[in-house]
């Protein structure tokens, strides 16, 4: 028997879904913070719980590419401290990003001491940068070989700053569903977007309304 269900985003104690998440959040730094859900929660779900996960989102999500992902993941074996350092930053930016995000969000006025991260983040990521022109537009890049967590997150960190500087922050949202939480920046004619996902959210939220208009009374 074919039993349709709602999809699901993997279940507490399953493997991490790093390489398969959805890129909903219209900009990089979003999809970050999109890595897990429910924070807080019973229901919280990581995707990035070791730092081999953090090499396969960065390629999922175009950081780098596929060979630079499987380096990586074999450096980590030689250098438990770089595997380390990685997931401590990564996880770092990520609470920064999702701070200031939510706070956005909810329309209020972000803390200085999150811009403040988040301004030193990128700091040290641009520092070990290097401005060059790809493609005839210029941009920032960085060496893998020699910073490795700095090509992962300056990217991030970048994304970032264009949101928090861009003019229309109620664009800037946070989805409603249950046990989700995850940051979205509406790009919607009507800024109407509502749902990281409709068929995820979306529908969940319409079956639960359904479901309590059957109960019987
Ligand atoms: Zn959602």
């Amino acid at each position: 028997m074919i039993t349709k269900t709602t999809p699901t985003r993997g279940q507490v104690g399953q493997a991490s879904r790093a390489g398969t998440l959805a890129l909903v959040g219209g900009e990089l730094a979003f999809n970050f913070t999109n890595t897990t859900s429910g924070r807080g929660g019973a229901r919280h779900l990581e995707h990035l719980g070791r730092p081999e996960d953090l090499a396969v989102w960065a390629h999922h999500a175009k950081i780098i590419g596929k060979k630079s992902a499987r380096d990586l993941q074999r450096r980590f074996g030689d250098s438990p401290g770089l595997a380390g350092e990685l997931q401590h930053r990564a996880l770092e930016l990520r609470d920064v990003v999702y701070a200031i995000g939510a706070t956005l969000a909810a329309g209020k006025p972000t803390r200085s001491e999150d811009v403040d991260r988040l301004t030193g983040i990128h700091a040290q990521c641009v520092r070990v940068g290097h401005l060059r022109k790809i493609q005839g537009l210029y941009g920032w890049t960085w060496n893998i070989e020699t910073y490795p967590v700095e090509a992962i997150l300056g990217p991030i960190v970048l994304s970032a700053l264009s949101i928090v500087c861009q003019a229309d922050l109620s664009r800037i949202k946070q989805c409603p569903g249950r046990d989700c939480g995850w940051l979205f920046f509406d790009i919607t004619k009507n800024k109407n977007r509502r749902w990281c996902e409709m068929e995820v959210c979306g529908n969940r939220a319409k079956q639960h309304r359904l479901r309590k208009r059957r109960r019987p009374r």
